[in-house]
């Protein structure tokens, strides 16, 4: 056991309560991967190239077209709590943007090598910012046609305990195709592509939803899935659910989203797991991507670090509408149900 030694009460340094955030913000690549990506949207981004060393471990970087961050805001953009999404409470309770808690670039920051390059429209040339484990590096000029590259290098290469929780490349690699394929699916209209260790694995152009999510899912997803698109008051359910014959022994298909937030719910995971209930072998796991819309200031996301997690005003209302929904849907396919069962 490690002793404790009495000190008086101190203001912890920046970088160090960067460091400690990024426990929750960056807990491996797939999570500064996810961060990236929402940065990149928030920007208006169009096409968005992502390529990954090692897993994501030894490089990871986004490269997008979006507006770009101005020369006099970069160093800015890696500071803690400091954003362009909100400026006041009232901003936080409607907020439209993925992100708005101006914690993820310092926390990548702190514990990473992290490089910032952008060219925001209006100016003759990008700018380029290097921080290493908090560190910050003057701008320099660079090259860049419009938009910013993010990059981080050697994730934990300052911090060796957390480095050991880092598991194989392959698995690594996983998790941030994985962060790849919610934000993917979350956006059709936007293109992106993927490459590790110099090699192409993604390549998605920007599309219907319906062909995204085949292009993402499987054409054997795609052909099972039945299309819905539910209104409720300020409610609206859509997007996709594969009739209960396509179903899995694993939960591996299975995409949530609020207002565009891929999220992890109790509440909604109850309400769709009743709605198959009926019509779905107990033992498997059917296959879906739902896209929840409700009004920005019925939701909050502002519940953990990540925002995987909502907290809804009437979780109730949310939870019969959905089950409502997707029940109706599914109803549709009821006479398929029974020979889905010996599966
Ligand atoms: P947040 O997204 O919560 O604002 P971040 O730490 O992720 O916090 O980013 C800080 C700021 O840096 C953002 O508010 C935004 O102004 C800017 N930024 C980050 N990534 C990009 C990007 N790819 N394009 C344009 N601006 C960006
Ligand atoms: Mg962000």
């Amino acid at each position: 056991a490690g002793i404790i030694v009495a000190m008086p009460i101190q203001l912890l340094p920046d970088v160090l309560i960067s460091q400690i955030a990024a426990g929750e913000v960056v807990e491996r690549p797939a999570s500064a991967l996810k961060e990236f990506l929402e940065n990149s949207l928030d920007a208006q981004s169009t096409d968005i190239a992502v390529s990954l060393q090692q897993g994501g471990i030894k490089s990871l970087r986004v490269a997008d077209d979006g507006i770009g961050i101005p020369k006099e805001e970069l160093a800015l953009a890696l500071a803690r709590h400091a954003t362009s999404k909100i400026a006041s409470l009232e901003d936080l309770e409607n907020v439209a943007s993925l992100g708005f808690r101006g914690e993820a670039l310092a926390s990548v920051a702190s514990v990473s090598r992290l490089s910032l390059t952008s060219r925001a429209r209006g100016e003759r040339h990008a700018w380029r910012i290097d921080a290493d484990g908090g560190q910050y590096s003057a701008l320099q000029p660079a090259a860049l046609e419009g938009g910013s590259i993010v990059e981080m290098q050697d994730l934990y290469f300052n911090t060796p305990a957390r480095r050991k929780f880092l598991k194989t490349e392959a698995t690594e690699f996983g998790h941030c195709e994985e962060a790849f394929k919610r934000v993917a699916l979350s956006r059709p209209d936007v293109g992106f592509q993927l490459t590790h260790n110099g090699s192409a694995k993604w390549r998605l152009p920007s599309s219907e939803a319906s062909k995204r999510i085949g292009a993402v899912l499987g054409t054997e997803f795609a052909a099972a899935a039945l299309p819905l698109d539910e209104q409720g008051g300020a409610l609206r359910l859509w997007g996709m659910a594969a009739k209960p014959t396509f179903s899995r022994m694993g939960r591996d298909a299975q995409y949530v989203y609020v207002n565009g937030r891929f999220v992890r719910d109790k509440l909604i995971a109850h309400a769709i797991r009743q709605a198959y209930q009926d019509v779905l072998h107990h033992e498997r796991h059917p296959a879906f991507v739902l896209f929840l819309e409700i009004d920005p200031a019925l939701v909050d996301a502002n519940v953990h670090p990540t925002k995987t997690e909502v907290r809804f005003r009437d979780g109730q209302a949310v939870h019969r509408f959905i089950f409502h929904s997707l029940h109706k849907a599914l109803a549709t396919t009821a006479g398929t149900a029974t020979t889905a069962a010996p599966l």
